[in-house]
């Protein structure tokens, strides 16, 4: 998308343009140039023009972006679509509507509070001990506090306490130094990993890639989903447990 110009916007669900008036969206956009795009956590940042603004995006349970040619079906739940100048459409189709665009001044407020994110060079295992110490709560709901640190969810916390060897619910403060040395190099592991398998599609298949893929970094998860199957460090059996009425897997062997 870098480079391309928008030469026209469609805002049709009623809920993907909520934090401004989809009017404002579709006039900031329209002739706007699209930067590279980033991203900070889960939030997708395209900067636009000079960089002054930025173009977020949240997919949330089940958006789905995908570049198509104009004359692809328009798929059923498609809530928004900018025309690019290189003939392409970018959509955002979304069934259960908690996902949203927004445009916003560079930097973005409404990101101020999100922690660092865990493949910024800024995020050391230093930095984690310090943030870590003193901490009473549990080490799994830590890690999805995204002030905490910004882009961990249910499949890779779970799939890096399995890679560090920890328990979902030790109390986040009572970690060693190698400890937190192990989960650090944990999470950027499995969260390169994942990147690099273009993410996990879960049986919903609600999550494709820009161009309409499913990733495949779910055929190579460790613990999250797989309960009852063989540990494949230990071979005993990933359990399942409800924590904060969402699933937790692990192996109570190799995250004693
Ligand atoms: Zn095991």
């Amino acid at each position: 998308m870098a480079g391309r110009d928008v030469t026209s916007v469609a805002v049709t669900g009623a809920r993907t343009v909520r934090r401004q008036a989809p009017e404002a969206l579709v006039e900031r956009l329209e002739g706007a140039t699209l930067g590279p795009a980033g991203r900070i956590g889960k939030f997708l940042l395209v900067p636009l023009d000079d960089g002054a603004d930025t173009l977020v995006i949240h997919l949330r349970m089940s958006g789905q972006l995908l570049l198509t040619a104009p004359e692809w079906p328009l798929a059923r739940h498609t809530h928004a679509v900018l025309g690019l100048s290189d003939q392409r459409e970018l959509r955002f189709v979304d069934p259960r509507t908690f996902g949203e665009l927004f445009v916003a001044p560079t930097p973005v407020a409404a990101l101020a509070h999100l922690g660092p994110d865990p493949l910024s060079a800024g995020w050391s295992a230093a930095v984690l001990r310090r943030a870590l110490a003193g901490r009473k709560g549990r080490l799994k709901l830590l890690l999805m506090d995204q002030r905490f640190v910004a882009g961990i969810g249910n499949i890779y916390s779970d799939e890096a306490l399995f890679e560090a060897g920890l328990r979902f619910d030790r109390p986040a403060g009572s970690l060693d130094p190698g400890e937190v040395t192990r989960l650090h190099r944990a999470v950027r592991s499995t969260l390169r990993e994942a990147v690099a398998h273009r993410g996990s599609t879960l049986s919903d298949a609600q999550y494709v890639d820009l161009f309409g893929a499913p990733g495949d970094y779910q055929s190579r998860h460790r613990v999250y989903g797989r309960e009852g199957a063989p540990c494949p460090r230990c071979g005993g059996p990933v359990r399942r447990v409800s924590l904060g009425g969402r699933s937790t897997f692990l192996c109570e062997t190799c995250q004693p």
